[in-house]
């Protein structure tokens, strides 16, 4: 099969099996919305939902097959009958420079889904179904989804509509109630080991995941960067309590965050920003709290347990207190990550304040 046309990772075949089996019953639905965890391969499985849709030699299965008319305009991202609704942010690295935005938007907007009327009031180029792909629908604006929702009460014949988002809860319920709910959950810890071990081996896989919260997708990304190195060097140097070095930790990390910000702009992977410092902070914190307790064990970093084991014995007894502020503030910090005038000292900041309450 061609490689450029999606298919579902291990985990979503059962539900897209029954998906597509729905699709081909006497009652297929207009509109799906499949709810799957950020990260986990929702992207793959209702990519691969509109391919089998749209495929004019679908597989014994009904998988989409990979080399017809059909699947070849799809892999070549010209489909007629076919749109992928997202916010034009996301195809800043599109690998047809002309579908790279003039104005990247973080949100799909109401002219986004204003541009799909030509598409739905025409017949179908190859004459079969028209395909709408949303992800992630909850990047809808609130124009946007009114538009959305006028056009899923009065279904345009032959058109599938295809939400997906990460939680049922971000969508206005009127939406919602208008389609089809498809519930795609996370993979097993173990599932996503094997996965991830078919990719490429690496006895790190589950210590990872765990740190990502099983974010499958964005680990299988990640190790393709420094990240895990970057976080490791960092987390070190945490578990080292008072004895940080707070200049050189913050000189190195604002070279990573710049060079990951040039490497970006090129098309890699997102990577470490000051939003992913922070979230390293907040799950430090979150396991010193956690460790503070009677019996408590690291969620996130249980391979420096002993450290902050330590760090928590030579802190003043009002740690625990601290620590929660430090979170608060962490938090607030996190609302201004995006834009802070200059990033090492602000990292400088972020460092002496936990140095401060150890
Ligand atoms: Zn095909």
């Amino acid at each position: 099969m061609n490689p450029t046309v999606s298919t579902p990772l291990p985990w979503h075949q059962t539900v897209f099996a029954q998906w597509l089996s729905r699709q081909h019953s006497e009652r297929p639905a207009h509109a799906s919305l499949i709810i799957a965890p950020e990260d986990t391969g929702g992207e793959q499985l209702v990519e691969a939902m509109a391919a089998a849709v749209l495929c004019e030699s679908p597989t014994s299965e009904q998988h989409a097959c990979g080399i017809c008319g059909s699947c070849q305009l799809i892999a070549a991202f010209s489909h007629p009958d076919y749109r992928l609704l997202r916010p034009s942010i996301m195809d800043m690295a599109h690998p047809i420079e002309e579908m790279r935005p003039e104005k990247p938007s973080k949100e799909i907007t109401i002219d986004d889904v204003r541009a799909l009327d030509n598409m739905v009031n025409q017949t179908s180029h190859r004459g079969g179904k028209r395909v709408v792909v949303v992800y992630p629908a909850h990047k809808l604006n609130r124009n946007a989804a009114n538009a959305l929702l006028k056009t899923l009460e009065e279904p345009p014949e032959n058109t599938l509509f295809i939400l997906l988002a990460h939680d049922v809860q971000q969508l206005i319920p009127t939406i919602v109630s208008r389609c089809q709910l498809v519930v795609a959950g996370a993979p097993s810890p173990e599932s996503a080991v094997t996965y991830l071990n078919s990719i490429t081996p690496n006895p790190r896989w589950a210590e990872y995941l765990q740190q990502e919260n099983g974010a499958v997708m964005r680990v299988a990304e990640l190790i393709r960067t420094d990240y895990f190195s970057i976080e490791q060097n960092f987390i070190e140097q945490l578990s080292r309590g008072q004895d940080i070095d707070v200049i050189a930790v913050a000189t190195a990390l604002e070279k990573h965050i710049k060079d990951a910000d040039k490497a970006r702009l090129a098309g890699a992977p997102k990577t470490i920003d000051m939003a992913t410092l922070i979230t390293w902070l907040q799950r430090w914190a979150h396991d010193l709290t956690l460790m503070a307790q009677k019996g408590g064990a690291a969620r996130y970093y249980p391979k420096y347990a002993q450290a902050m084991a330590k760090t928590i014995d030579n802190a003043p007894a009002s740690l625990a207190i601290q620590v929660h502020a430090w979170q608060l503030e962490l938090a607030r910090e996190r609302r201004i990550a995006d834009h802070p005038l200059n990033i090492r000292s602000w990292i400088e900041k972020l460092l002496l304040a936990y140095v401060a309450l150890i």
